[in-house]
């Protein structure tokens, strides 16, 4: 067998959860809640099930969401998108990734990855037949080394992939990162793909910076968002793509041969829940900030070392102070079975990690009782 990726092997997420279930840790890794959705967004769900809107869904999406997105886009980045021709439905923000790098990237060309990045991403690019160009994030604080951005780019550069806020490390892009960005790619022929699908979950009275806000870099943009992470539904699999016309063209030839369309009650759900709830957007990020707080206050009593994150629902502590002598990926496994707590190692999300990194990622989108106990554990060692 001569499959296309061989080097790669289960995904840390799938590997990590069905750790936890072996040794009956709480899973911390993998990020999903534990609790449930809103109720309103399962009966109509529910509904348009039993109601029969059980067949495809049009290639872009249904309608009514696609108008519920540019509202809500409008409001919050002051971006009047045309729905029908900026803005598709797709399965998943994954599914988004893999079609926005194969309508783009051709054999030969180089995408830019900041590192830690997302796992999704090299592989899409690989299987584009693209090469991958890794620009480490820069510490404390994972923010852009503008020098070592600025050196990467080549002739063959294609594509820049940004993430904000950022999984792993929670940290968010400022509005001055998009102008310098912008100021960058001015005059090169290079897309911008912008994964923003923790763009809700910003605390502290912070502000997202989104792409959609950025008349410039949208010009050259795609913009990827997920309703599992806003509407704390990951299994639902839906997410939308933001783009310009001729982009989002492009990207639909892709998308239509890839899985054609969403799923249609999801959609219909969505739709309604958006259109009915407008509050919940408004209420999510103090929602998220008061887990991230009660996990944060529990964890001050214990040896890791970690600031508030400022975005997403992660949390990276250093665990040096506990077994210094493990490297992360060592430190997760113990920690599984010896705390009975999963966590996300930080370095598997960079070619090259940096020597000594000691990080390791909790998910706090857990109910309280699951954070507590967690916290307990945490706290013994
Ligand atoms: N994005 C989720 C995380 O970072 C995992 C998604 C997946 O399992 N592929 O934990």
């Amino acid at each position: 067998l001569s499959d296309k990726l061989p080097d790669q092997g289960l995904t840390i997420f799938s590997h990590m959860t069905q750790l936890a279930q072996q040794t009956g840790a709480i899973n911390l890794s993998q990020g999903f809640p534990d609790f449930a959705p809103p109720a309103a967004l399962l009966e109509a769900a529910a509904r348009h099930l039993r109601d029969g809107n059980n067949q495809y869904a049009p290639m872009a999406g249904i309608e009514p969401l696609r108008q519920q997105v540019a509202l809500k886009i409008a409001q919050r980045y002051q971006r009047t998108l045309d729905h029908d021709t900026e803005l598709t439905i797709v399965p998943g923000a994954t599914e988004a990734i893999f079609c926005a790098i194969q309508t783009l990237v051709h054999p030969g060309d180089e995408v830019i990855l900041l590192d830690p990045s997302y796992d999704s991403y090299a592989p899409s690019v690989q299987l584009a037949g693209g090469r991958c160009v890794h620009v480490p994030l820069q510490q404390p604080g994972f923010t852009i080394d503008w020098q070592r951005l600025t050196d990467a780019f080549t002739v063959r550069t294609r594509m820049l992939i940004i993430n904000s806020p950022h999984n792993p490390s929670g940290a968010l892009f400022t509005r001055d990162d998009l102008d310098q960005l912008a100021t960058l790619l001015r005059g090169k022929n290079v897309w911008l793909l912008s994964d923003e699908v923790y763009e809700h979950l910003v605390y502290d009275g912070r502000q997202h910076a989104s792409v959609l806000a950025h008349d410039e870099l949208y010009q050259r943009a795609l913009v990827i968002s997920s309703f599992g992470k806003t509407y704390h539904v990951t299994g639902w699999k839906t997410g939308y793509v933001a783009a310009p016309p001729t982009l989002t063209a492009a990207l639909r030839k892709v998308h239509q041969y890839v899985s054609f369309c969403g799923v249609t009650p999801i959609q219909h759900a969505l739709a309604e829940f958006m259109a009915s709830h407008p509050q919940h957007l408004e209420e999510l990020p103090g929602f998220y900030q008061a887990r991230r707080d009660f996990f944060c206050r529990l964890l001050g009593s214990s040896k890791f070392h970690f600031t508030p994150t400022p975005g997403t629902y992660f949390q990276l502590a250093d665990y040096s102070a506990i077994r210094a002598d493990l490297d992360d990926v060592a430190m997760v496994e113990w920690l599984a079975h010896e705390a009975g707590v999963a966590a996300i190692p930080i370095s598997v999300f960079y070619r090259d990690p940096p020597p000594g990194l000691r990080l390791v990622r909790f998910c706090f989108a857990k109910q309280e009782s699951t954070l507590q106990q967690a916290a307990e554990r945490l706290c013994a060692l």
